[in-house]
């Protein structure tokens, strides 16, 4: 019999070319009157800006900026936004920009409207208050937070901790290329990679699973894999940006509803303590875990490689499809211009077993690993890596 399942998911998408333009509807139809936009000193150098701040203006609009985002925010952060948001009266919190932004508009908005704290939130539906309305547009095509119901908070000096709740799914994404075209390569390689790492371990999840994240897994496979050398080559190339970006948005859908497991977890160790950005630490640890889910996700792994190596892709049908795939990635990773190795990224050898018993508290990923991982396992994975 078929199990049961829900599945939830951002209720007005706006996708295409220009898209942005529609900001000022948006914002309206939620009956916003002073937004504040979440972003980077980076986006708003890149002039990203200009087009929403222009949509705004149509319907008398002046936002606040809040541009004092950093990568993998810390919590000094969201209180600084908090402060600038009080100050002008904000009503509404539009996230523009990557992962960073995304996640510090979420919990602003549930910051703004409700007493809680932000301490209390961490961990899976500790959010108790609403929120103020949230929109999200993402410029990097990767992390798929616009989509999702988690928000990534580096606590204290080093550790990334998720607040889960459905109350941080957004009322409104708009999905415009154009947001994206300047991307710099390497970026767009490494957030690239982390929506594939979504849509794959979402897809081999043995928790939550269902035929809807399944078939979005598959579909954000398919338009990554197909574009993600077009984009590295030519930026420039609008329908390959925007293929990217809704890939990007389909797999944060799919993980958002089938959660993300062993590469996440033994990732945000390496994003934590190093400050690697976060799409590169999902692709230096995805082979070494793919190899050593093999066995117990064989059959789906089976499935995924003429989905993203395309049917006649080099290996197919020759070797384990974990072998397969973990070849695939670390070529395309080496191929894009990213490093392969922890050494590489000169991470010392002796800071592995710190860094396995950090990747062991992150235990609302690892439950959803198709092989459980223990220490010793994180570890061996880590020296493989190195
Ligand atoms: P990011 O938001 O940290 O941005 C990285 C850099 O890219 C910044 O310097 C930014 O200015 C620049 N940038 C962004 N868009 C650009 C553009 N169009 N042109 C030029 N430069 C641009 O990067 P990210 O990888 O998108 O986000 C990573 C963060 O997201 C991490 O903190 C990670 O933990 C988190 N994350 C969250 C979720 C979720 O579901 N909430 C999922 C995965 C990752």
């Amino acid at each position: 019999m078929a199990r049961n399942f829900s599945f939830s998911r951002v209720p007005d998408v706006r996708v295409g070319l220009g898209s942005i333009a529609q900001l000022a509807d948006i914002t309206n139809a939620l009956r916003v009157k002073a937004p504040i936009i979440v972003t980077d000193e980076g986006i708003v150098d890149f002039g990203l800006l200009d087009a929403a701040v222009s949509s705004l203006s149509s319907i008398n609009i002046r936002p606040t900026i809040f541009s004092g985002v950093v990568a993998d925010p810390p919590e000094p952060i969201l209180v600084e936004a908090l402060s600038a948001a009080k100050q002008n009266g904000c009503d509404g919190v539009i996230g523009l920009g990557g992962g960073s932004s995304m996640d510090v508009a979420k919990v602003l908005s549930v910051l703004m409207a409700s007493d809680q704290n932000l301490v209390s939130m961490y961990g899976v539906d500790k959010v108790t208050g609403v929120r103020l309305p949230l929109i999200q547009i993402p410029t990097t095509a990767g992390t798929g937070s616009e989509a999702t119901m988690v928000s990534v908070i580096t606590t204290g000096e080093t550790t990334k901790a998720g607040i889960v709740s459905r109350t941080l799914l957004a009322d409104a994404v708009i999905l415009d290329a154009r947001l994206t075209l300047g991307l710099p390569p390497l970026i767009t390689a490494a957030t690239g990679i982390d929506a594939m790492v979504h849509a794959i371990e979402s897809y081999t999840s043995v928790r939550l699973k269902n035929p809807i994240s399944d078939m979005l897994a598959l579909k954000a496979l398919r338009l990554l894999s197909t574009n993600i050398k077009t984009v590295i080559k030519h930026g420039n190339n609008v329908e390959a940006r925007q293929a990217m970006l809704v890939g990007a948005m389909y797999a944060g859908e799919a993980f958002a509803n089938a959660p993300v497991a062993a590469v996440h977890a033994l990732a945000y160790p390496l994003g934590g303590n190093y400050h690697i950005p976060h799409g590169l630490t999902n692709s230096l640890v995805l082979p070494h875990v793919l190899r050593f889910n093999s066995l117990q996700a064989a059959e789906l792994y089976d499935q995924l490689v003429p989905v993203i190596l395309g049917s006649d892709g080099p290996y197919a049908g020759t070797k384990e499809s974990a072998l397969v795939l973990a070849e695939y990635f670390t070529e395309l990773a080496d191929e894009l211009g990213l490093p392969t190795t922890l050494q590489q990224m000169n991470i010392p050898e002796r800071d592995l077993p710190k860094l396995a018993k950090e990747a062991m508290t992150q235990t609302r990923l690892l439950i959803n690993n198709p092989r459980p991982v223990s220490e010793k396992d994180a570890l061996k994975i880590y020296r493989q890596a190195f």
